[in-house]
């Protein structure tokens, strides 16, 4: 997915972009990115992340970046920021989320002439490049901005960093968050707002959909108000987001507890021990077993010290490999036990079922699952939330194509989870999966858990209910 921090500070802002930048490594793995701006021009660094942590690829590089403008990225695709020169004057820019008309765009700037892109590896056009190309329409940086964000399908939020301020502009329906933070003598625009308390800033507003504001060291100006429609994503909340911060004002890891207490609540089975798959099940499985006064255990620990990162490398095996040495099994806790696992949702379920299975080879009685939302059965078009190329590797959409083969006559079905379908799906879910029980949260569960009208929240994957 990705995630940016920029900065407009009186003073030296590196370090606040270094550390800032960084605390947004848990949402992308590919490349790593800063740019910032003084008297002398601007200055950028890019580095592959792939397999080394942001910080350690640019400690070193710390001493020549200087500004008092910066703005930092990790992505998880294209290499950004991109440096532009255009009648805007010369900026640079990094984006988060999803063009998923990006080859029309691309085909409708090029019948012009003089129009070209750069071409990354794999020969597609670099998408925070055809941004940049959109904006460059405007007569101002702002009215580009719009009309940028009128001609995306899919989402883009936005840091735009020039001579004299940074611009934070945040996609058209707020599929992601921006907050801004302040203090004395600083301003800050954060996908992550835990990016803000150990760097001395307090939040101090979150953006509304499609906001476009303006930030210098002595305030924040807004270019252009909020819009009324949000969409803004569930799955934040329930897998992505980090469970310090806060969108809309509404805490991660709260929302985790109170998932995993609505778990509890519809639940009837009876184990000895709940336990979260690491890292993000945690949260969700802590709010359950305090709900349900049954002891939280930690059957699996995951070996930090070098396996650090939650994302995974791109080739599917080597992340299955990854996958299994992170988390290593404690049989003193698991034989003779019935446990009880929250995860934060069933994506291919592949790793999964190999959890299961050196559980049970690791004496458990029985193993019960609780993933905290509903069923994945409709690819993401907002965000690039998994590299799976089709739909079908999802879990719920394996079963429903052993059930259906591969035109299912109506997908629409299997988000009712009062539904005949549904329950077929499910069940084939755990039989491939090999658990006791499979029970999936309600999709009312997770709105009220996450505590914002049902009409603000995207859930597009779950039901395929596009607002
Ligand atoms: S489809 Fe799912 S992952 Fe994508 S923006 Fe909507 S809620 Fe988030």
């Amino acid at each position: 997915m990705g995630g940016f921090f920029g900065v407009a500070a009186a003073n030296d802002c590196v370090a606040d972009l270094y550390y800032g930048t960084d605390y947004h490594s848990h949402l992308g793995t590919m490349r790593g990115g800063l740019a910032v701006v003084d008297r002398n021009g601007f200055r950028r660094s890019i580095h592959d992340i792939s397999n080394t942590q942001f910080r350690s690829k640019f400690e070193d590089e710390l001493a020549r970046l200087r500004g008092r403008l910066g703005i930092g990225v990790i992505s998880d695709y294209e290499d950004q920021p991109v440096l532009i020169g255009s009648h805007h004057g010369r900026y640079a820019i990094v984006t988060v989320g999803k063009l998923d008309n990006l080859e029309e765009l691309v085909a409708a700037a090029l019948e012009r002439r003089g129009v070209h892109f750069s071409e990354m590896s794999g020969s597609e056009p670099n998408p925070t490049e055809v941004v940049a190309h959109l904006i460059d329409q405007g007569d101002t940086i702002e009215e580009g901005i719009e009309r940028a964000q009128e001609a995306i399908q899919g989402s883009c939020s936005i840091l735009l960093l020039t001579e004299d301020a940074v611009y934070a502009a945040r996609d058209r329906l707020g599929r992601t968050p921006i907050a801004l933070g302040s203090k004395p003598g600083a301003h800050a625009a954060t996908l992550e707002t835990c990016a803000l308390p150990n760097l001395g800033y307090q939040v101090m507003d979150y953006l509304g959909p499609g906001e476009i504001v303006r930030l210098t060291a002595d305030g924040v100006e807004r270019l252009r108000p909020p819009g009324d429609r949000l969409q803004i994503c569930g799955f934040l909340w329930v897998y992505y987001g980090y469970p310090a911060s806060s969108y809309e004002g509404i805490n991660v890891e709260v929302v985790r507890y109170r998932c995993g207490a609505s778990l509890a609540g519809r639940d009837d089975v009876e184990v000895d021990l709940v336990a979260g798959i690491p890292d993000s099940g945690t949260g969700h499985a802590i709010g359950y077993a305090n709900a349900a006064g049954i002891p939280y255990s930690r059957p699996f620990v995951k070996y930090t010290p070098t396996w650090p990162r939650s994302f995974m490398p791109q080739d599917q095996r080597v992340r299955d490999l990854v996958a299994r040495m992170k988390l290593i099994p404690i049989r003193e806790i698991i034989s003779g036990k019935r446990l009880l696992f929250c995860e934060d949702s069933i994506v291919r379920g592949t790793q999964l079922k190999d959890i299961i299975q050196r559980i049970f080879e690791h004496g458990a009685l029985e193993v019960h699952m609780r993933p905290a939302c509903p069923p994945l059965v409709f690819g993401c078009k907002f965000l690039n939330f998994s590299r799976s190329k089709s739909e079908l590797d999802l879990a719920a959409r394996k079963s429903i194509q052993e059930m259906e083969g591969d035109r299912p006559t109506d997908l629409g079905s299997y988000a009712d989870p009062d539904s005949d379908p549904y329950c077929r799906m499910v069940e084939r879910t755990r039989e491939r999966l090999g658990l006791n029980s499979l029970r999936y949260q309600r999709l009312e569960d997770l709105i009220a858990a996450i505590g914002l009208p049902r009409e603000s929240v995207c859930t597009y994957c779950w039901n395929g209910v596009e607002r």
